[in-house]
């Protein structure tokens, strides 16, 4: 070893003793190394771009990769826009291959669309699927519209739709005739969050969008990617209010109706920040939340993650969003495993790594059924049906 060091020492003095030569003679031969490379096309001679920048993690360790949940589970945030009944065979095909006991279709529309689905779905398979309706704002501009909305939403609770889904469009693009925007707590709406409570339905409602949208499109905003890839997700000031704004008129509106229950789609886009979740779940116990496509927020933080499902394991909800049978693993991987540093299934919401946050299973069976048996009427029924 010693031995070593001296022959290592002896070769540094060697080189600084010959001096310039050799240096020049080494700085050639890398130019000659670029010149080669440009000449063959080779990216190392040029710094890679964002995507072509891949590198392969050499980290090894522990890897679950569970195929299926470890309990049946609701995915309560999903779309199926008027389903075929080949689409409807092929999902529960599928739905079993993975756990997924009962699906909610979200998009399931109002009056005559709505019973199609309905019968499409539910018709085929009464155990594994709940149909959202959603509001028709055709006659926003003529007045009444709120007792209007709130009663056809009615009627389609009598023919079996189980909540209502608000898309993103409201509080952000839905416009009355005049140009101004709809604001979240716009009190027309309030007959329709009444009637919710009556039917004792919940809301499953997206409001505003992850608050990098609202940033700058620039070299510090963490959604870069997705914002080049689909420049109109972007929220710039000059078109929509700021991000703070919509997220002051939902919170009025959770507290102006207590008694509704409303779930707050993707983490109420607060998954960047759990400390505020929680004070909004603690403020508002009418507020739930889905985890739907925002659980590379909770992977990149698993001991906060971990900590913020324990202490809030009855007011969080299992969902996924775009339906993908095969990227479902991901969740049962982040929520039942210790798995460390492993890559997320869609890159433009997360250029890092995920970590699992594992729950104890009491929370697990939590976030997968027991908090949707709750919360949607005739689902406790259709999971007991079905032999669970
Ligand atoms: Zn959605």
């Amino acid at each position: 070893m010693k031995m070593k060091l001296q022959r290592w020492a002896l070769a540094c003095l060697a080189v600084l003793a010959s001096g310039g030569v050799t240096l020049v003679a080494l700085m050639e031969m890398g130019q000659m190394a670029r010149t080669k490379a440009q000449g063959q096309g080779d990216a190392s001679a040029r710094l890679p771009t964002i995507e072509e920048y891949q590198p392969k993690s050499t980290l090894v360790t522990a890897e679950h990769k569970p195929e299926r949940a470890k309990y049946p589970f609701v995915d309560i945030h999903s779309h199926h826009w008027n389903p075929t009944a080949e689409h409807v065979e092929e999902l529960v095909k599928e739905m079993d291959t993975i756990n997924l006991r009962v699906l909610v279709n979200l998009s399931g529309g109002t009056g005559e669309s709505l019973k199609k689905t309905l019968a499409v779905m539910k018709g085929r398979y009464p155990n594994r699927f709940v149909v959202f309706a959603n509001l028709s704002y055709d006659d926003l501009n003529k007045p009444g519209y709120g007792k209007r909305a709130a009663a056809r939403l009615e009627q389609d609770v009598r023919n079996g739709a189980q909540g209502l889904k608000i898309f993103k469009n409201y509080g952000m693009d839905l416009k009355h005739a005049n140009g101004e925007r709809v604001h979240v707590d716009d009190p027309e709406f309030d007959p329709v969050w009444e009637k919710c409570a009556e039917l004792k339905i919940p809301v499953l409602i997206h409001i505003a969008e992850p608050s990098a949208f609202f940033d700058p499109w620039d070299y510090h905003n963490e959604r870069w990617e997705e914002l080049r890839e689909f420049p109109q997700r972007a929220r710039p000031p000059a078109k929509y209010p700021p991000f703070e704004t919509l997220m002051a008129e939902r919170n009025r509106m959770f507290a102006k109706h207590p008694r509704t229950n409303f779930i707050a789609a993707h983490l109420a886009f607060h998954g960047n920040d759990l400390e505020r979740l929680g004070k909004l779940f603690d403020s508002h116990p009418n507020v739930y939340v889905d985890i739907a496509a925002v659980l590379a927020e909770l992977g990149r933080q698993p001991y906060s993650a971990h900590d913020f499902l324990i202490k809030y394991q009855d007011r969080v909800l299992m969902g996924k969003d775009i339906y993908d049978v095969n990227e479902y693993k991901w969740y049962f991987r982040a929520l039942e495993t210790r798995d460390e540093y492993f890559e997320y299934y869609r890159k433009r919401h997360a250029f890092w790594r995920i970590y699992g946050f594992q729950v104890p299973d009491e929370v697990l069976k939590k976030i997968y059924y027991e908090n949707a048996l709750k919360l949607v009427p005739g689902l406790e029924q259709q999971w007991r049906t079905g032999g669970y």
